[in-house]
């Protein structure tokens, strides 16, 4: 195929890929994605892939809903483009915060809007800052972040992920974070400890580093309710409501990060309900327009809310924004996205789906290559060892789960590797007879990936 033989070379001639390894992309060359179709993507050589991850965790609705590109279309036509600095506003900004505002929980009633999660996360950082000057405490500016989650990739945002790939080379963290332990008690939890011990422990730990740094030196804990990019952790029971009170006692703001939760993911409306807490503050973004255009929001509570504006009354602005905040079409397509996820009831086809998804992929908890499969609603990973009494991981680290994300996409079924898990999150749209389909696929990749550990001998050695 010419178009393709030269796209391909333009790509490796031209592009700079994100979370990709250069040197191997040059010889390997891209997947060209072509075109959707609900659950479904197509390379430029028409093969057919159910997109399990939904792009980046991201398209509720699937690849092809016309419904958002005809609202893209209106609003491209009645207002392409205007801004919401000084006091100027348009109908599109001002119609989705109120629906956010009613769709989020309790008390987050106002709405500031980004165009990306990592950026929102940003402003969250300034706003919590902007928020304890106002109030007079200016060394109030500490966040509490976990080690392995994901929160962004600008300079304050990566700080607050808990990747190492996302700090090293960066000189990442900029800002004051300390990072807790990641909730995760299969890999996390020591030998012997129970569930309820691991709990116990990680809020110790977390009250321990607050009394150490002083809690009036602590601003904000960020978390991500079920953790996604670091590799789909689930937290034990009883770990979300320890630190909501961990933070009440020490008057600190919580915020949680629903960027991928958000949105039905885990068969409730948002992570924190299925985890029993209140934020301060919630970040979402992806599916708060299916990634159709870019858009994140962050929700505040009234206390936020109010030093800041007293702050910006008393400084005379607040002095931070983007040109695209709150772009018009991109709120139009939210505003429609949600409508959809409402009309057509994909909270409850996610709920609905949930158990023949996560007991389907739990059959495979015997296979030789997995260690533990985990998950909830429609979001999922499978963490990849090489001995699964010990579960030591194979060396070197990730490419089992990269190895096994290859041929999951030669069977048809696109997922993530995240660094020993293949990750999994299809589009809120799938059906039963997808979810059996992305079953089997996987399980053909796994077994596929079985034979290559077989035969090369590959991770027996470190
Ligand atoms: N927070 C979470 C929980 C995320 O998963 C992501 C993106 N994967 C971000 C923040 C950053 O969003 P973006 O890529 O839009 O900057």
């Amino acid at each position: 195929n010419k178009l393709s033989n030269s796209l391909a070379a333009a790509d490796i001639a031209h592009s700079v890929h994100p979370y990709t390894n250069m040197r191997l992309h040059e010889e390997q060359g891209p997947m060209i994605i072509t075109r959707g179709d609900g659950v479904h993507v197509y390379d430029d050589q028409g093969k057919e892939y159910i997109e399990g991850l939904s792009g980046l965790w991201s398209v509720a609705v699937g690849f092809s809903d016309t419904r958002l590109k005809d609202a893209a279309m209106r609003q491209m036509e009645a207002l392409p483009y205007y801004h919401s600095f000084a006091h100027k506003a348009h109908e599109p900004s001002i119609r989705l915060a109120e629906k956010l505002a009613e769709m989020t929980p309790e008390g987050l009633n106002r709405i500031f809007f980004t165009n990306s999660g990592s950026e929102a996360n940003d402003t969250v950082v300034k706003m919590v800052w902007f928020m304890n000057n106002a109030l007079g405490r200016p060394e109030k500016k500490k966040f509490l972040a976990r080690n392995k989650g994901y929160h962004g990739i600008t300079v304050a945002s990566g700080s607050l992920t808990g990747l190492p790939a996302n700090h090293g080379d960066f000189d990442l963290p900029a800002i004051p974070v300390r990072h807790l332990t990641c909730p995760h008690h299969w890999r996390w939890g020591h030998e012997g400890e129970s569930e309820a011990e691991f709990t116990a422990r990680l809020l110790k730990e977390a009250e321990d580093v607050i009394l150490e740094e002083g809690p009036e030196t602590i601003a904000a804990f960020i978390g991500e309710p079920v953790m996604g990019a670091g590799g789909v952790m689930v937290p034990p029971e009883g770990y979300w409501p320890g630190i909501a009170a961990l933070c009440r006692k020490y008057d600190i703001l919580l915020v949680s990060d629903e960027v991928i939760n958000g949105f039905g993911r885990l068969g409730t409306p948002f992570g924190c309900q299925k985890y029993g807490f209140v934020p301060d503050i919630m970040v979402m973004s992806k599916q708060l327009t299916s990634s159709y255009m870019p858009l994140a929001a962050i929700a505040l509570n009234d206390r936020v809310y109010d030093a800041i504006a007293d702050n910006s009354a008393k400084l005379g602005t607040f002095g931070h924004g983007f040109t695209g905040s709150g772009h018009p079409v991109a709120c139009a397509v939210g505003l429609e996205n949600l409508r959809i996820i409402e009309e057509d009831d994909l909270m409850g086809n996610a709920a609905r789906l949930e158990e023949r998804f996560q007991s389907g992929l739990r059959r495979f908890a015997d296979h030789p290559l997995v260690g533990e499969v985990r998950g909830v609603g429609l979001i999922a990973g499978l963490e990849l060892v090489a001995d699964k009494a010990t579960r030591q991981s194979f060396q070197p680290a990730g490419k089992i789960a990269a190895t096994v994300a290859k041929m999951a996409a030669e069977e048809g079924l696109i997922c993530r590797n995240v660094y020993e898990t293949v990750a999994l999150c299809p589009p809120l749209i799938v059906t039963e007879a997808q979810v059996d389909q992305i079953i089997d696929r996987l399980g053909r990749a796994l077994d596929r990936g079985w034979a290559w550990v077989q035969d090369t001998g590959f991770g027996t050695t470190a």
